[in-house]
C-alpha cells in the first residue's frame, strides 16, 4: 500500500452504488466497495468517504420536472444520507469501525458533521462516511468531497469515473485520446478536460489537493489504485 498517504478521501457516486441498475443500491457493488475500504482501514489507513445520491434523486432533474430547485436539492441531499447509512453499515459488517456524519442536522440519523469531530473519529480508527453533501442547494457531492478532503486535511482525493483516468480528449468518442499518468491543474483547465465540476475543481486547485481519477468498474478498486496496480491519473500541482 502507498506509504505516501495516511488519510484519504474517497468519493463514491450514487451512480456507482447503483451498479447495473438505474435506481437504488446494488448489493454486490456496495459489498465490494465496503470490503476494499475495510481492508484499507484494517491496514491502518484513515479513510473518509463522501457519498453521492444520483442513484436516488438529482436536484436538477427534479427542478426540470417542476419542483423548486431548493426543495429538489434538499431531496437530493436526503438521498445521499440513505446511501451513507447503507455504505457505513456495509463497512461495519466487513469488520471495520464506521460512523456517518451528516451536513444536514438529523440527530436521530447521524452525527452532525464538524471537521473537528470527524478528524477525531479518523484518528480513533473509524471510517468516516459523510452524507448530505455540503448541506447547501446548488452544489454537488464532488464539491462536498473536495471541501471535506481539504477540511479533514486528507492527503489525496480519489474519484472513480467511467474511464480509467484523465485523457487528452473524450476516449468514448475520440479513439486517438491518450491517458495521462499525471496532469497539472493548469493543463486540465486549458484543455477543458472536466475532471469534476468547476466549483469542486477550483477548490482542489486553490488548496493544492491532488485528485486521483480511476475506473469505478475496476475489480481491485481503491486498493488497486493505492497499490499502484490499477491504472489511474493523478491531477495535482
Ligand atoms: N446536493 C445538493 N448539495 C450538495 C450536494 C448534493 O443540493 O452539496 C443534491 C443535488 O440535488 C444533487 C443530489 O444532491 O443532484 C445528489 O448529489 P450528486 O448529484 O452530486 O450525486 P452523484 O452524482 O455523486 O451521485
Amino acid at each position: 500500500m502507498s506509504p505516501a498517504y495516511k488519510r484519504i478521501l474517497l468519493k463514491v457516486s450514487g451512480e456507482a452504488l447503483a451498479g447495473d441498475k438505474s435506481f437504488g443500491i446494488e448489493t454486490d457493488f456496495l459489498q465490494a466497495i465496503a470490503k476494499q475500504v475495510a481492508q484499507l482501514a484494517q491496514q491502518g489507513m484513515q479513510v473518509a468517504i463522501v457519498v453521492g445520491g444520483g442513484n436516488i434523486f438529482r436536484g436538477m432533474a427534479g427542478a426540470a420536472d417542476g419542483t423548486d430547485r431548493v426543495t429538489a436539492d434538499l431531496m437530493g441531499m436526503l438521498g445521499t444520507i440513505i446511501n451513507a447509512l447503507a455504505l457505513s453499515n456495509a463497512i461495519s459488517r466487513q469488520g471495520a469501525k464506521s460512523k456517518v456524519y451528516s451536513a444536514v442536522t438529523m440527530p436521530a440519523v447521524a452525527e452532525n458533521f464538524t471537521a473537528r469531530e470527524a478528524k477525531q473519529a479518523l484518528d480513533d480508527g473509524y471510517v468516516v462516511v459523510c452524507g448530505g453533501g455540503t448541506g447547501n442547494p446548488f452544489f454537488t457531492t464532488d464539491t462536498a468531497a473536495a471541501l471535506k478532503a481539504i477540511e479533514l486535511e486528507c492527503d489525496v482525493m480519489l474519484k472513480g469515473t467511467k474511464v480509467d483516468g484523465v485523457y487528452t480528449a473524450d476516449p468514448m468518442t475520440d479513439p486517438s485520446a491518450e491517458r495521462y499518468d499525471t496532469v497539472s491543474y493548469e493543463e486540465v483547465i486549458s484543455r477543458d478536460l472536466r475532471v469534476m465540476d468547476t466549483a469542486a475543481f477550483a477548490l482542489a486547485r486553490d488548496n493544492g489537493l491532488p485528485i486521483i481519477v480511476y475506473a469505478l468498474d475496476d475489480k481491485a478498486g481503491v486498493v488497486g489504485v493505492l497499490n499502484g496496480d490499477t491504472r489511474s491519473t493523478r491531477v495535482g500541482p
